[in-house]
C-alpha cells in the first residue's frame, strides 16, 4: 500500500492554500504556510507566470489528491469508477473519496487528521461493525458502525482523541455517539455535506481532455 512519505507541509505550500494535513498543528502558529505561503524550491519566490487552464485543472487535482493522501493511479481508479456512476462524475468523486475509511474516522473526531486516522486503521485499532478493518481505502456503506477496538481505547494518543469527542461536530452524513465511540454512516454524503475546498469540476476537465 504506497502512500506519500515526504514533508507533507511543502504540499499545501505548493498549493498556496492550507490543506490541513497535520492536525492540531495546522491551528497553531507553527504552520509553515503561514510563515513562508510562497511554493517550496528554488524558484518558489519566483513563479509570477499567469497559470494555463490546464495549469488550474492539474492544481485541483493534486490538491484533492493530496487532502485525501491518494496516490495518482488510485485516484485515476476513483475518477473511473466515478464515471461509471449515474450523476455528476465531479460529485461521484468526491463522495467515493469521502467514504473512504480513513476519512471517515478523521470525519468522526478519532483522530486529528486523515494521516493519523489512516495510521490508526491500518495498525488495527478500528471496526466497522464490531469486526476489525485495517484497509484505509474501504468505502464505508449506510448503516455501517466505525468504532475504536476496545483495548485500543486505553493508547494514550487514542484517549487523548476520545477525550476531545464531545467538543466535537461531524457532518450531516454521520452520526456520532461520544459515549460509545461509535460513529454510524446515515446517509451517503451529498455535494453540501462535503466541506472542501475543490472545484470538482476542474478534475472532470482534466481527465476529459
Ligand atoms: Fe499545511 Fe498543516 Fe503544514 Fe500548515 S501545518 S502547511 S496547514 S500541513
Amino acid at each position: 500500500m504506497a502512500k506519500y512519505t515526504k514533508p507533507v507541509c511543502r504540499l499545501c505550500r505548493r498549493e498556496g492554500q492550507k490543506l490541513f494535513l497535520k492536525g492540531d498543528r495546522c491551528y497553531t502558529n507553527k504552520c509553515a504556510i503561514d510563515r513562508r505561503s510562497y511554493a517550496p524550491g528554488m524558484h518558489g519566490q519566483n513563479r509570477g507566470k499567469k497559470p494555463t487552464e490546464f495549469g488550474i485543472q492539474l492544481r485541483e487535482k493534486q490538491k484533492a489528491r493530496r487532502i485525501y493522501g491518494v496516490l495518482e493511479r488510485q485516484f485515476r481508479g476513483y475518477f473511473d469508477k466515478a464515471a461509471r456512476q449515474k450523476g455528476m462524475t465531479g460529485e461521484n468523486l468526491l463522495r467515493l473519496l469521502e467514504r473512504r475509511l480513513d476519512n471517515v474516522v478523521y470525519r468522526l473526531g478519532f483522530a486529528a487528521s486523515r494521516a493519523e486516522a489512516r495510521q490508526f486503521v491500518t495498525h488495527g485499532h478500528i471496526t466497522v461493525n464490531g469486526k476489525r478493518v485495517d484497509i484505509p481505502s474501504y468505502l464505508v456503506r449506510v448503516g455501517e458502525v466505525i468504532s475504536i477496538k476496545e483495548k485500543s481505547r486505553d493508547i494514550v494518543r487514542i484517549k487523548e482523541m476520545i477525550d476531545s469527542l464531545k467538543d466535537r461536530s461531524v457532518p450531516a452524513w454521520l452520526s456520532l455517539d461520544v459515549n460509545n465511540v461509535t460513529g454510524t454512516v446515515i446517509k451517503l454524503p451529498s455535494r453540501e455535506d462535503i466541506q472542501v475546498p475543490i472545484e470538482e469540476h476542474l478534475i472532470v476537465e482534466k481527465y476529459s481532455r
